[in-house]
């Protein structure tokens, strides 16, 4: 057979429009379709983005990424839309993947703060997706990651592509964007919060607002202490077993030698309001471990001593009374309670 011309993209070697076309086409934006596994299997690549440790929409980010589906304006124009391709962050390049999560100028100085820049600029040469340099970020083995002292990289590149995306997003509607120390600081706390979360040993927070058993009211005190004053504050809440307010007040202390001594004080001025609304079984709830060990031994050596006393003999005027520790974070309302006394005069609230 003899030689002949024949135009290659084509099967039959015969030259088409249409195939003109479509080689122009992948010439231009080809690469932003196209994603290179490097050494792993496609099914590698999936396990790992559901396996990464981060909230689901970054995973479902990445996956997004890994198929150019991400509407930035390069993506956008490979779509045959009619938009400027150009960044609309630093209108130097076009807003492609690879621009905007690693090229721009604000990615670049997040990821310089993320201490991952030196390796970013390694792996975003010439003619490479972002696409594939997210993945490659991820696909790095485990020494890699412990050399570079980043022992969450693989869900920290994942968390700072989707913010950093998140923020790119605001450019285009004309929104504020934030600090790059700023969102460096979010996505260092975004991944690390979600791996204690996801930690076998993680427990869900305790702490909240009890309700007393049935037939008793709880009684919240909290103090606080100025110690360059010597002055503090008390503050008490009275609730019954639903939760509904029965009462509330606070008071300054003109003076006072420690914040013993004023969560002392906080005690004995809600067992005050207690007996005053004419409550029979309370349960009290101190923050303060100290002070509830202290009332539940009916003995302190300390300088609340003679108030600890004052609150055992207070107690026998109630038909019973628990002292029990709470955690701050359920005795939120009367800590805001007792200072609210510096801002306004002491009062006194019944339902
Ligand atoms: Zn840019």
């Amino acid at each position: 057979m003899n030689d002949f011309i024949a135009w290659s993209p084509s099967k039959n070697g015969i030259f088409s429009i249409r195939s003109a076309y479509e080689t122009e086409w992948n010439f231009r934006f080809g690469a932003l379709t196209q994603v290179s596994t490097g050494s792993s299997s496609p099914d590698d690549k999936w396990k790992l983005i559901w396996s990464l440790e981060c909230p689901s929409k970054i995973r479902i980010f990445i996956w997004r990424v890994l198929h150019a589906a991400i509407p930035c304006r390069a993506v956008l124009a490979s779509k045959h839309m009619k938009v400027k391709v150009q960044c609309p962050e630093c209108k130097m390049g076009s807003d492609s993947i690879c621009h905007f999560l690693f090229e721009c100028q604000r990615s670049s100085e997040v990821w310089r703060q993320l201490e991952l820049y030196e390796i970013v600029k390694r792996k975003c040469t010439k003619y490479r997706s972002g696409e594939e340099v997210v993945l490659e970020l991820m696909h790095m083995d485990d020494s890699d990651i412990n050399i570079l002292g980043c022992p969450k990289l693989r869900e920290m590149v994942p968390t700072a592509a989707w913010y950093l995306w998140f923020e790119h997003r605001k450019v285009y509607h004309g929104d504020e964007t934030q600090t790059t120390s700023r969102i460096a600081l979010a996505i260092c706390g975004l991944s690390a919060n979600f791996r204690i979360t996801c930690a076998p040993t993680a427990k869900p927070r305790t702490g909240g607002w009890d309700k007393p058993p049935k037939g008793y009211v709880k009684l919240n005190v909290d103090a606080g202490f100025d110690q360059d004053l010597l002055q503090g504050s008390v503050g008490a809440i009275i609730r019954d077993q639903n939760g509904q307010f029965i009462a509330a007040a606070n008071e300054s202390i003109d003076i006072c030698y420690d914040s013993h001594t004023a969560e002392a004080l906080a005690v004995r001025f809600g067992l005050n309001l207690a007996r005053t609304v004419g409550c029979s079984k309370i349960v009290v709830n101190s923050d303060n471990l100290k002070i509830v060990e202290a009332l539940k031994d009916e003995f302190s050596s300390s300088a609340a001593s003679a108030i600890i006393d004052d609150c055992f003999f207070m107690s026998s005027d109630f038909n019973h009374v628990i002292f029990e520790h709470c955690f701050r974070e359920s005795n939120q309302v009367v800590h805001e309670l007792s200072k609210l006394v510096n801002l306004s005069s002491p009062s006194c609230w019944m339902d």
